[in-house]
C-alpha cells in the first residue's frame, strides 16, 4: 500500500501537516511519499503508483490551489482513493467530494489516515485525542527552500516550523478554527515538540516558527517548551502567536519569552474599534491592545499585530483611525504589508453567520473563493480596500514604512503620522491565509 501525501501551501513553512501523518503511516509499515507542491512539481509516476492520495488543507489558499490538482490526479490515477484532511477539509467537504474526494478528515487526522490505509475507514470521532509522535521530515524539501527570518541587520535565518498545540480554546466569531475545534485544543507532548525541533536544528534551522493558533492556550506547557528549547539550543530564536487577552493575563511570562529567544509575537488584534471587536467576540478592547503593545515593548519582544482591516462595519474614519493608531503606537514596522488590506472572510459554518447583519448581507457561497462574498454599504470603503490591496500587492521588497506612507495616502490621512523606523525580525512570506 503506497500513500502519497500532498501539501499545496503552508505559509512558506515546511509542512508539519505532512510530516506528522508520515510518521504514523511509516510506523504502521506503509510506504509514504510526501510532496510539497509549493516547492516541487507533481510527479505523475508517484501519483500513478499511489493507492491513496491525501491532501493536507490547513488553510483557505491551500484548498483553492488543491482543487485543480485533485482533477489532475483523478485523470492520472482514477483508481486511487482520494482523501483530504486539515482544518479546511471539513469546511470545504461538499466541494471536495465534487472533485472526487471520498474521505474527509479534520485536522486531527493521523490515526484516521492509518486506519484508511489499513482498509478500515475510521469511525473515530471528528476530534480524537491523539498521542502525537515525532514528525517524519525526511523526504521534504530542504529548510533553506522555505521562508526565512529577515533580521533587522539584513541577514536571514533558516526557519523550521512545528506545533506545540493544535486548535484553540477560544471561540472568536470570525475564526475558521472555531467551527472545527469548537473551543478545544490539543497538546503535543513536550518531548515530541523538542524532538521535532532537534531534528530541524540538525537540518539547519536557526529559528523555529510555532504554528499554534495561540501559544498561551496552555501557558504551563508553553513555558516548558521554550525553557527546554532554549536550554538545548541557546542560539535558536523562535516566534509565536498569542492573543491580546493572553498577553495581558500571562504578562508574567513575557520576560521569559524575551530571555529564551522569542524574536517576535504575532497577535490577531483585528481592529481598534471596540464595536467591531465586540462583534468578532475577540475578548479584548482597543485599550487592551494598547496595554499589550506596551507590555511587549517593556519585555523586549516585538509585537507584530495582524488585522482584519476591512469589515462590513469599517468606516472611512475607522480605517484612518487604524492607520493613525498603529503609527502612534510605534508599530508601523511591525505590520506585514498585506495586513493593511485584508477583508473579513465569511467561511463555511462561520459563527459570523449568527449575526443578522452578516446573514442578510452575504451573497451565495462562492466556490472559487470558498467564502460568502459581501459588499460594503459604502462603496468608498470597498474601493479603498481594493486600492490598498493593489498597493500592498505590488510592494515587493519596499520598506514597510514606505508602504505605510502609501496606505496612509490612500486612506486620506491628513498629516503624515510620525513613524518609528526601528525594524523588527519578520518572516519573508508575504501571504497570510
Ligand atoms: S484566539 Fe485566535 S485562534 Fe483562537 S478562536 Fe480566537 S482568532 Fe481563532
Amino acid at each position: 500500500m503506497s500513500v502519497l501525501l500532498l501539501s499545496t501551501y503552508d505559509l512558506g513553512k515546511q509542512p508539519f501537516g505532512l510530516a506528522s501523518p508520515a510518521a504514523w503511516l511509516t510506523r504502521a509499515g506503509l510506504e509514504v511519499t510526501m510532496r510539497d507542491l509549493s516547492r516541487d512539481r507533481l510527479d505523475p509516476t508517484e501519483v500513478e503508483r499511489a493507492s491513496i492520495v491525501a491532501f493536507y488543507l490547513p488553510m483557505h489558499t491551500a484548498t483553492r490551489v488543491a482543487l485543480p490538482v485533485l482533477d489532475r490526479i483523478r485523470a492520472l490515477n482514477p483508481t486511487a482513493q482520494l482523501c483530504a484532511y486539515g482544518l479546511y477539509a471539513p469546511l470545504s467537504e461538499a466541494l471536495l467530494r465534487e472533485h472526487g474526494v471520498s474521505f474527509v478528515f479534520g485536522p486531527e487526522a493521523e490515526q484516521a489516515l492509518v486506519a484508511l490505509a489499513a482498509g478500515e475507514p475510521s469511525t473515530l470521532p471528528g476530534l480524537p485525542r491523539l498521542a502525537f509522535m515525532t514528525p517524519e521530515r525526511r523526504g521534504l524539501p530542504d529548510l533553506t527552500r522555505y521562508a526565512s527570518l529577515r533580521m533587522p541587520d539584513g541577514t536571514d535565518r533558516v526557519v523550521g516550523a512545528t506545533d506545540a498545540t493544535r486548535g484553540c480554546k477560544h471561540r472568536c466569531r470570525h475564526c475558521p478554527i472555531v467551527p472545527v475545534y469548537e473551543g478545544q485544543f490539543r497538546v503535543v507532548a513536550v518531548d515530541v515538540v523538542l524532538a521535532d525541533i532537534d531534528q530541524q536544528v540538525v537540518a539547519g534551522a536557526q529559528h523555529i516558527s510555532f504554528g499554534d493558533p495561540d501559544f498561551f492556550n496552555g501557558p504551563t506547557h508553553a513555558r516548558k517548551v521554550v525553557e527546554a528549547l532554549h536550554a538545548r539550543h541557546p542560539s535558536v530564536t523562535y516566534d509565536v502567536t498569542i492573543k491580546v487577552e493572553h498577553l495581558l493575563k500571562h504578562r508574567d511570562l513575557l520576560p521569559l519569552l524575551a530571555r529564551t529567544g522569542c524574536a517576535f509575537i504575532t497577535s490577531a488584534v483585528e481592529a481598534v474599534d471596540d464595536d467591531v471587536l465586540a462583534k468578532l467576540e475577540k475578548g479584548h478592547t482597543r485599550a487592551d491592545f494598547v496595554t499589550a503593545a506596551a507590555l511587549c515593548r517593556h519585555a523586549g519582544v516585538p509585537l507584530s499585530p495582524t488585522f482584519v482591516a476591512f469589515t462590513p462595519w469599517t468606516t472611512i474614519e475607522g480605517y484612518r483611525d487604524l492607520v493613525v493608531s498603529v503609527a502612534e503606537l510605534g508599530l508601523v514596522e511591525h505590520v506585514a504589508p498585506v495586513q493593511w488590506g485584508l477583508r473579513l472572510l465569511v467561511t463555511h459554518n462561520s459563527r459570523l453567520l449568527e449575526l443578522d447583519d452578516i446573514r442578510t448581507r452575504v451573497q451565495p457561497f462562492d466556490r472559487v473563493t470558498l467564502t460568502y462574498p459581501w459588499v460594503h454599504d459604502d462603496p468608498r470603503v470597498d474601493a479603498m480596500q481594493a486600492d490598498v490591496m493593489r498597493a500592498v500587492g505590488v510592494s515587493g521588497t519596499r520598506p514597510r514604512a514606505e508602504i505605510f506612507a502609501t496606505v496612509s495616502k490612500l486612506a486620506g490621512v491628513d498629516s503624515s503620522p510620525s513613524i518609528n523606523r526601528a525594524t523588527i525580525p519578520y518572516l519573508d512570506e508575504p501571504w497570510y491565509c
